[in-house]
């Protein structure tokens, strides 16, 4: 039997709307399982709460098969977490990449009438009824990632199964085709909006300071973000300036100045953000046009490739990233410039929230 190729990912974060969706329904295209002889202690790689359905199954094996306590620690000890790998047709999820890391959540069966995608599959009774009455299962995803070439993107994570499933049926936790909700960590995706929009915010304050650099790198995660630049400023200009870029920086976010999200031709696109210093490769973005076909400002995507057009603090920018409403969003956890760095033509300004030694 040959494998069809799947085809891209739908990614829901690229349009403006999406940007903000962190919940999904969405058809399991394969499920891969990765190792199913890990040892677990019934932890948590990624600190989601995932807990109740866990607790959930727990207590439903326990109730039925034990009577003793000796017996239900036993089997809390051997119940085992699976590495396993989901695509889907469609994700809420951000895969890392572009300086932004991955986002956390779940994976979680649906259960009952809406099990399957019965679009392709008629008379799918017997398969409903066998998921209908399972419990669900949530896998807890601790890494998404996309493949630049097939747009395929694979959800990492694991699942907690009971010693008395084997092999088939963990393979089954996931069927194709089957119906599951993907959910984004709300709490993480905030932080790591906030800390790629706050370089967003860098580059406008940039601008505004008079200094139109070329940006070469964005490190947007959560250990020391920073945004960096082709060029130099002279030694003496530099205390000066960093002054000055805090202040800029500072404005633009008592400004609440809201963020925007295009989806544009490559000419368009050019013209919005490549004005004055030629400061993007704008092959870097160009993406296939396949899955947006649905975007709101008519553009016929069918005509070329299409670029993701991030407005942040009114600087345009070619993105791909997920990003708050406003600059004032970042007020609250006081986001702002750190620190300024140059070295081998390579002017690099660390920022980041507002902490104790500030
Ligand atoms: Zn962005």
């Amino acid at each position: 039997m040959v494998d069809q190729p799947l085809p891209p990912t739908e990614l829901i974060h690229l349009t403006y709307d999406g940007n903000f969706q962190l919940d999904t329904e969405a058809t399991v295209l394969l499920c891969r399982v990765i190792d199913s002889a890990a040892p677990t202690n019934n932890g948590n790689n990624t600190n989601m709460n995932t807990a109740d359905v866990d607790e959930r199954t727990n207590n439903i094996s326990i109730n039925e098969h034990d009577d003793n306590d000796n017996q239900k620690e036993e089997k809390k000890v051997m119940r085992t977490n699976i590495s396993i790998e989901l695509q889907l047709d469609v994700t809420t999820m951000h895969p890392q990449g572009g300086g932004q890391p991955t986002d956390i959540g779940s994976i979680t069966t649906i259960v009952g009438m809406n099990a399957f995608n019965n679009s392709n599959c008629e008379g799918s009774e017997g398969e409903e009824d066998v998921v209908s009455n399972s419990p669900p299962i949530a896998a807890s995803i601790h890494k998404v990632t996309i493949d630049r070439t097939t747009g395929i993107v694979t959800h990492a994570g694991t699942i907690s199964v009971l010693p008395d499933d084997d092999n088939n049926n963990i393979n089954n936790k996931f069927p194709l085709n089957s119906r599951v909700k993907v959910s984004v960590h709300p709490q993480n995706r905030q932080l790591l909006s906030e800390c790629h929009t706050a370089g967003h915010v860098v580059d406008a304050a940039m601008d505004k300071c008079g200094k139109l650099l070329k940006p070469t790198k964005g490190y947007h995660f959560l250990d020391g973000p920073y945004v960096e630049y082709h060029g130099s400023i002279d030694v003496q200009e530099r205390e000066e300036f960093l002054s000055r870029l805090q202040l800029a920086y500072q404005e633009l976010i008592d400004e609440d100045i809201p963020t925007n999200i295009q989806i544009l031709s490559v000419d368009e696109a050019e013209s919005l953000c490549n004005r004055l210093a030629q400061n993007f490769n704008m092959a870097d973005f160009i993406s296939s046009p396949t899955k947006t076909t649905d975007n709101k400002d008519g553009i016929d995507a069918g005509s070329g490739g299409v670029v993701r057009v991030v407005t942040v603090a009114g600087w345009n920018c070619p993105c791909g990233g997920t990003h708050v409403r406003s600059t004032g969003a970042l007020k609250e956890r006081g986001w702002g410039v750190k620190g300024l760095r140059c070295k081998k033509n390579v002017v690099r300004v660390r920022y980041g929230p507002k902490d104790e030694t500030d």
